[in-house]
């Protein structure tokens, strides 16, 4: 009994929870577009309170100093961070396919907010054992998401938003957040945030007009416009793009290492009040 009081709900009352919620969050973007339920349905989405940055791991793409960046910048932010509880399963694949490869790729949340998770969830990790996760959901080609969303704190319970994130693993198919965002209203776009120092383009000269991009955009951030794939201003570089099309015309490219780790430093500290070592390490030495 004490244990209601010390931790937010369990397993069992989570997963009830996201099941009952699932149709809210869909049918709440697809309303997003009707005039008047917009303006309802817009502020349990807005930013600041919603925000995500994915971080494309499943992509091996090279900075110029030829590291395989997107997996070296969670590596560096993981190891800024001293407090991280790994979740059992994937709640999303949990509500949607109990059967899929997925399912103990769970989220990691980050940051001393973590103090109220029931352990029934799963447990506390080290950095080192949070990056070994990260690369098993790489291998899945899954891409990784920074977010600080109201609706996890309030699932679990959490009462310090501000020092909370959570670092899930998603694909198209069963993402709660990812689904059904082609259907959204021009409002929501905001919710998803490109990481600052990435870009993706297209090369005319490969692309075979086939649309598979097109159809897999989670976003509708690809058109086909003068016999060619192009990548418009809403892209958020999540790079699943580029896995799936088979001409490999499509490409990623990114900044030096140590400019994007201070920019994802810096999207991180707009986003929450996680303590950061190097933050915290600045503040003793002044
Ligand atoms: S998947 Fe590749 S080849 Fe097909 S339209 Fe997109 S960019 Fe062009
Ligand atoms: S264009 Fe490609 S990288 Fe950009 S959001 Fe769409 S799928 Fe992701």
């Amino acid at each position: 009994m004490w244990k209601r009081f010390k931790y937010g709900p369990g397993l069992k009352l989570v997963r009830l929870e996201l099941r009952l919620s699932w149709p809210l969050i869909k049918y709440g973007k697809t309303l997003s577009n009707v005039p008047v339920l917009k303006w309802i349905i817009y502020p349990f989405f807005k930013h600041p309170c919603n925000e995500l940055t994915s971080i494309p791991i499943h992509v091996n793409v090279e900075s110029p100093d030829s590291v395989a960046l997107p997996m070296k910048l969670v590596e560096r932010l993981l190891a800024e961070i001293d407090d991280i509880f790994l979740m059992d399963e994937c709640h999303c694949a949990g509500v949607k396919n109990r059967a899929s490869s997925r399912l103990h790729i769970g989220c990691l949340a980050l940051g001393p907010a973590i103090a109220r998770i029931h352990p029934s969830h799963g447990r506390r990790i080290s950095a080192d054992q949070a990056v070994d996760h990260v690369q098993k959901a790489a291998a899945e080609g899954l891409v990784a998401n920074i977010a600080h969303v109201w609706i996890d704190a309030l699932a679990f319970q959490l009462t310090r938003f501000s020092q909370l994130l959570f670092m899930c693993f998603c694909d198209d198919d069963q993402c709660i957040y990812r689904s059904h965002m082609k259907h959204r209203g021009p409002s929501l776009g905001r919710t998803y945030k490109k990481l600052p120092g990435l870009s993706v383009q297209v090369d005319i000269q490969k692309c075979t007009q086939c649309e598979t991009c097109v159809e897999t955009c989670f976003m509708s951030a690809i058109a086909i416009e003068d016999n060619s794939a192009v990548i418009q201003d809403t892209c958020i570089g999540c790079g699943i793009c580029i896995s799936q099309c088979s001409a490999e015309a499509i490409t990623m490219t990114i900044e030096d290492e140590d400019t994007m780790f201070n920019q994802l430093l810096d999207r991180v500290r707009e986003m929450s009040n996680l303590p950061l070592r190097m933050d915290q390490n600045l503040e003793k030495n002044e």
